[in-house]
């Protein structure tokens, strides 16, 4: 097959070919300073909104990785050779490369990810905020002094880890990758990133920009390629001190394996099942409103979408009702049009799946309320994958649909009865990434909030997130933070150092000095 499709392909092949990343044959990955192309099996794109072949490139494979694992280690020798200050300022600096590239990684986002373009600009805005606010923490991330009970002076220093390996999905490709990128280089590491192999290029060019805008060659090195070849030859890679994984948790098993081989620690953040839970004595508006956006924004494919809707049994037939001609009223359409709120599903995979899970819902015994099937009304040429904003009934918590992640725009609704059944519902899945409260019950909403087994907790509100505060699950949604000082310390390693200040030193034979 031609690399481009000839319907779809043209303003994509304008914006690689801008990017210098050669549309015809693709220089898909940043090694060393250089854009190198994959020789690995050929990978075919299709366009999210049309199911038409979009663009193709080359699996990276180990040779590639070996060859960025090699880059990172010079270029983070080559960083921990300036001061912290120094660093900081590099940060900062790297951000003048983004300049005037905003507007066309937003359109490159928008094409292959299919996703609505003022959610791409609004991503592309991410980037330079997770740069900004890990550039500052490049000279605070001092030590600490321990009061130790001997006559030690007791510090302890955050080293970075040395080389660090990344692996992103594909549902915000640029958020992910600044997110991860911005803690780790801020920590002293240096990074071999591999992003989803449905979404390879932004990544690419961020890299790519930042680091021609101030940062040390060869620190920052973006390996695109499958799982299977590029991804595993990363995690087992000998030179990757610390994994850290971004994706659904059957990915992450394997990611957290083939690190536990090696001895080497992950963070792992993976999917969700979230709880979004409306008292009778909410603010319907807000959490109608709130309930919304948790599920639809992003089609649903989201980590922290509000897929579970638990509502007061006295005001679930209004609040649904409400929701699915709130659902009704989303503008779903092609991904470039400005008005479009909702696009399609990013894959074929994807859409499968959301597809099965939604007729098993409907065979285990549940009702669609809206949705369900293809949106009325797209343009001809929307032929790709498409599902309307979806709402489910009659769901019950043992159902498949109630307990597995869908990643697509469906929102199940459940009734509770007390505050104590709300709690115990919101709690019955594996996962444990995100939940939120409705109600004006200010006791209430502190009370379930604390008992939510979830990462993230919103109260009278949902989505709120900010890259100063920590983010992260539990159970089946992963280990680790990110975000915030924990994120930085993800990527940092403590060495306590220990200083004999009595005149004469004596050190202890056996437990003297209490360590065994
Ligand atoms: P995925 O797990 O299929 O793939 C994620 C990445 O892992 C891709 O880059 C893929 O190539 C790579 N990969 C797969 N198998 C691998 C292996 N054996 N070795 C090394 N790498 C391998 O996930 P996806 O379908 O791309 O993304 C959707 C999932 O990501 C959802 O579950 C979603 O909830 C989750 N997600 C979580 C967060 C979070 O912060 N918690 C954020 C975004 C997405």
């Amino acid at each position: 097959m031609s690399s481009l499709s000839q319907h779809a392909g043209n303003h994509l092949a304008e914006l690689l070919d801008g990017f210098g990343l050669a549309a015809a044959t693709p220089l898909s990955n940043w090694i060393d300073g250089e854009l190198v192309a994959g020789e690995g099996e050929e990978i075919i794109l299709m366009n999210p909104s049309t199911g038409e072949a979009l663009v193709s490139y080359r699996d990276a494979g180990a040779a590639l990785i070996e060859r960025a694992t090699q880059a990172a280690e010079r270029g983070q020798r080559e960083w921990m050779a300036l001061t912290a200050s120094d660093r900081g300022r590099r940060m900062n600096a790297a951000l003048r490369g983004l300049e005037g590239h905003e507007e066309e990684l937003a359109q490159l986002e928008s094409v292959v990810a299919g996703k609505p373009i003022r959610d791409c600009r609004a991503e592309v805005g991410k980037v330079r905020e997770m740069f900004e606010y890990y550039a500052g923490w490049c000279d605070k991330q001092h030590g600490e002094v321990i009061p130790v009970p001997t006559s030690h002076l007791n510090y302890v220093r955050y080293l970075p880890y040395g080389v660090v390996g990344q692996i992103t999905p594909w549902n915000a490709p640029m958020f992910t990758c600044a997110w991860q990128l911005a803690p780790a280089i801020a920590a002293g590491n240096g990074v071999v990133l591999k992003p989803s192999e449905l979404t390879p290029f932004t990544s690419v060019v961020i890299g790519r920009l930042l680091e021609n805008g101030g940062l040390p060659q060869g620190l920052i090195n973006i390996v695109n390629g499958l799982g299977k070849t590029t991804g595993s030859a990363l995690t087992g890679h000998p030179t990757i001190s610390k994994l850290v994984f971004v994706g659904s948790p059957q990915a992450g098993r394997m990611i957290a394996e083939a690190g536990a081989r090696r001895l080497v620690p992950s963070v792992l953040e993976l999917g969700g099942k979230s709880a979004n839970i409306v008292f009778s004595d909410a603010r319907l508006d807000d959490a109608v409103a709130g309930a919304q956006a948790a599920i639809f924004a992003a089609a649903g494919q989201s980590c922290v979408a509000g897929s579970r809707l638990l509502i007061e049994r006295s005001i679930f037939d209004e609040v649904t009702s409400r929701l699915a001609r709130a659902a009704e009223q989303i503008q779903v359409g092609l991904p470039s049009d400005e008005a479009t709120r909702m696009g399609p599903l990013q894959n074929r995979r994807q859409f499968e799946h959301v597809t099965r899970m939604i007729d098993a819902a409907v065979a285990a015994g549940a009702r669609i309320l809206t949705g369900g099937k293809r949106p009325e009304g797209l343009p001809e040429e929307a032929r790709g994958y498409f599902i309307a904003p979806t709402v489910l009934v009659d769901v019950t918590p043992d159902m498949e649909i109630a307990q597995q992640e869908v990643f697509g725009p469906v929102l199940i609704a459940m009734a509770f009865d007390d505050e104590a059944q709300a709690v115990r519902l919101a709690n019955d899945t594996r996962f444990g990434l995100a939940g939120a409260v409705w109600s004006q019950d200010v006791a209430r909403a502190h009370r379930v909030a604390a008992q939510l087994r979830a990462g993230t907790v919103w109260i009278n509100s949902y989505k709120a997130i900010s890259v100063m505060s920590p983010f992260g699950g539990f159970g089946d949604s992963g280990f680790g933070r990110s975000s915030g000082l924990e994120g930085l310390r993800e990527y940092s390693v403590p060495q306590s150092v220990w200083v004999e200040t009595a005149p004469e030193a004596s050190v202890a034979f056996g437990y003297g000095n209490g360590v065994g």
